[in-house]
C-alpha cells in the first residue's frame, strides 16, 4: 500500500509515534494509501525546522525567492497529468476539472505571488518641514497554514505561496481527507531546491496536528480555510496569544436572477454554480432566487440541463459529477436532502445517492438535488450543504430578495443576474457579503480581496491582501532636522 510521508526540515519521514490513518479512494470506497497520524511531537519538529530556516529564508533577496517559488510553479505545471490523476482519485472529482482548474490555479497560485513581490511597494507619509514617514513591511516568522479537502492542492497554494514569498517559513497541514497531492508537493519542493525547514507538512488529523499548529506559543500567525465550527475553535485557542488570524469559512451563497438578464447564460453558469465539484465549493450559489415573471422558463431550462449531466467515475472524460469526498460527508448530504423533504420541499430532480456501475459501484455518488416549494428562512435554505443540492424561490421585489439573501449567517459570495447596471449597484451595496458577481460567477483576479463577512470569516486573501497579512509593519519616522 502507498504510503505518504510528512515534509519534515527538507526529509519525507514518518510520524514520531509511527502510526498510520488510512486513506480512502471516494470513487470506489476504499483505502488506497496511508498517511502518518501525526502529533503534537511532530509539530514540534517541524516548527524547530522552520524556526532555524528562518533566517536563511527571510534574509534571501526577494528575486532568489522569486526564482525559487517559480521553479516550484513551473514544476508544477510540468507534473500536471500526475497531479491531476492524483487529486482525482484522492479527492473524487472529475479528472477534466482537476485538469482543468485546481491544479493550472495551484501553478499560478505560486507563479502569482512569485512575481507579487517583485512589484510590492510600500507606503511614504511626508509631514512637510517635520518629518517623513515610511513603512517597512518584515515577514512574522514562523506561520501555520491549515487548509480543506474541497480544492486541496489549489488552497494549500493560495496559503503557503504568499506566506513563503513574504519571507515567512511555514508549518502547513493539510487536510487528512485528501493529503496525496500536498505530498508530491513536498516532492515538488525538493526538486526545486527549496531550502530544509522552509516550508513543513504535517499531515494528519485536525483536532490533533492543526490544534497543535494553533496552540504553539511560537507560531505567531494562523491562515485557515475551513468550517466555520472549526474556525470559532481556532480563533477562541488563538486570540489570548494575539495571533495574526485568517479564517476562510463557510458560506450558504444566493443567486439571484433578475428577468431582464441574459437566461441562457444565467442557466448554463447556475449549473455550474451550483454542482461544479459535486457543490463542494464554498461559492457554490446554493440559493437559487428567480424572479417570479421568469421562474417557470428558468425551472424547466435549468432541469433539462441537469439531466444531461453525466454523472459517475471521475476518471471517465465525459464525467461532469464525480465522488463526494467521504462516505461521511456524503451521509451528512443525504440527511440534508431528507430534512429538506420534512420540511416540505417538492423535490424537482435528484434526491439521493447515485448507485453507479462497474468499478465505482461502492462510490460514494449523490445525484444533483433540486428543491422548490421551501421558505427562505427554513433549515435548507440557512444551513451549508456543501454538496450537490439547491433550492430555486420565486421573488417579485428587489427588497424581498435582499432580505431572503440576507437571511442566513454566511456571507461569503453572492451572484446578480441583470441587464441594469443600476440595479446591479444597488444590489452589490446592499447584499451581505465579500464578494460580488454581477453576470458571472468563479471569475477570479488573484489581485482582489477575496473573503467573507458575518460567519464566513475574518481578514481577506489576495494580491496584497495575503501579503500584507504575512507581514508585520512597521512605521519609521525620520525627523527634517
Ligand atoms: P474543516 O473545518 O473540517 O477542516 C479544515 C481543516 O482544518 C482541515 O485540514 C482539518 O483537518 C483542520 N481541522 C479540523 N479540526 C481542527 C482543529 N480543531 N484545529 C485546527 N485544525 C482543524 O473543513 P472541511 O475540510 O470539512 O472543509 C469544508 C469547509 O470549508 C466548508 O465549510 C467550506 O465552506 C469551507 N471552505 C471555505 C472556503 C473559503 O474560502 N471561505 C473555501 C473552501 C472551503 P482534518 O481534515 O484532518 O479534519
Amino acid at each position: 500500500m502507498q504510503k505518504i510521508f510528512n515534509y519534515i526540515n527538507g526529509n519525507l519521514v514518518n510520524s514520531k509515534e509511527n502510526k498510520w490513518l488510512e486513506n480512502y479512494n471516494p470513487a470506489i470506497g476504499e483505502v488506497y494509501s496511508l498517511i502518518p497520524d501525526s502529533d503534537n511531537q511532530d509539530v514540534e519538529s517541524a516548527y524547530i525546522a522552520a524556526q532555524e530556516a528562518f533566517p536563511l529564508w527571510s534574509n534571501k533577496t526577494i528575486k532568489e525567492r522569486s526564482e525559487i517559488l517559480q521553479k516550484i510553479a513551473n514544476l508544477i505545471t510540468k507534473k500536471i497529468d500526475e497531479l491531476s490523476f492524483a487529486e482525482s482519485v484522492d479527492n473524487g472529482k472529475p479528472l477534466a476539472l482537476a485538469k482543468k482548474v485546481d491544479i493550472p490555479r495551484a501553478a499560478t497560485n505560486m507563479s502569482f505571488f512569485a512575481s507579487a513581490i517583485l512589484h510590492e511597494k510600500s507606503d511614504a507619509y511626508q509631514m512637510n518641514q517635520v518629518a517623513i514617514n515610511y513603512t517597512l513591511r518584515k515577514p512574522i516568522g514562523v506561520v501555520g497554514c491549515i487548509s480543506p479537502w474541497n480544492l486541496p492542492l489549489y488552497l494549500f497554494t493560495w496559503k503557503i505561496a504568499p506566506a513563503l514569498a513574504a519571507g515567512n517559513t511555514v508549518v502547513a497541514k493539510p487536510s487528512e481527507v485528501t493529503p496525496m497531492t500536498a505530498y508530491l508537493f513536498s516532492k515538488i519542493c525538493l526538486e526545486a531546491g527549496l531550502p530544509k525547514g522552509v516550508l513543513n507538512i504535517v499531515h494528519g488529523l485536525g483536532p490533533k496536528v492543526g490544534e497543535a499548529i494553533t496552540k504553539h506559543p511560537n507560531i505567531k500567525a494562523i491562515s485557515f480555510t475551513g468550517g466555520t465550527t472549526t474556525g470559532s475553535k481556532i480563533a477562541a485557542i488563538a486570540a489570548p496569544m494575539f495571533k495574526k488570524l485568517s479564517l476562510e469559512l463557510g458560506g450558504k451563497n444566493p443567486n439571484i436572477v433578475f428577468a431582464d438578464c441574459d437566461l441562457d447564460k444565467a442557466i448554463s453558469t447556475s449549473v455550474l454554480s451550483s454542482f461544479s465539484n459535486q457543490g463542494q465549493i464554498c461559492l457554490c450559489g446554493s440559493r437559487i432566487f428567480i424572479e417570479r415573471k421568469i421562474y417557470k422558463e428558468f425551472k424547466s431550462k435549468f432541469l433539462k440541463k441537469i439531466k444531461n449531466l453525466t454523472i459517475g467515475d471521475p476518471l471517465e472524460k465525459t464525467t461532469k459529477i464525480g465522488a463526494l469526498v467521504s462516505k461521511g460527508h456524503m451521509e451528512k448530504v443525504l440527511h440534508h436532502i431528507q430534512v429538506a423533504k420534512d420540511e416540505g420541499g417538492i423535490l424537482l430532480i435528484g434526491g439521493g445517492q447515485y448507485m453507479a456501475e462497474g468499478r465505482c459501484q461502492n462510490g460514494y455518488f449523490v445525484q444533483p438535488t433540486v428543491f422548490e416549494g421551501l421558505s427562505y428562512d427554513c433549515a435548507t435554505n440557512q444551513e451549508e450543504i456543501f454538496g450537490p443540492v439547491v433550492t430555486l424561490t420565486p421573488f417579485d421585489y428587489e427588497d424581498e430578495v435582499i432580505k431572503y439573501a440576507n437571511s442566513t449567517k454566511y456571507g461569503l459570495s453572492a451572484t446578480v443576474w441583470t441587464k441594469d447596471l443600476n440595479k446591479a449597484n444597488r444590489m452589490s451595496q446592499l447584499l451581505q457579503s465579500g464578494i460580488v458577481w454581477i453576470n458571472c460567477w468563479l471569475v477570479r483576479d488573484l489581485r482582489t480581496p477575496f473573503g467573507g463577512v458575518k460567519d464566513s470569516g475574518v481578514g481577506r486573501e489576495g494580491g496584497t491582501y495575503a501579503l500584507n497579512f504575512f507581514t508585520e509593519t512597521t512605521n519609521v519616522c525620520i525627523s527634517y532636522d
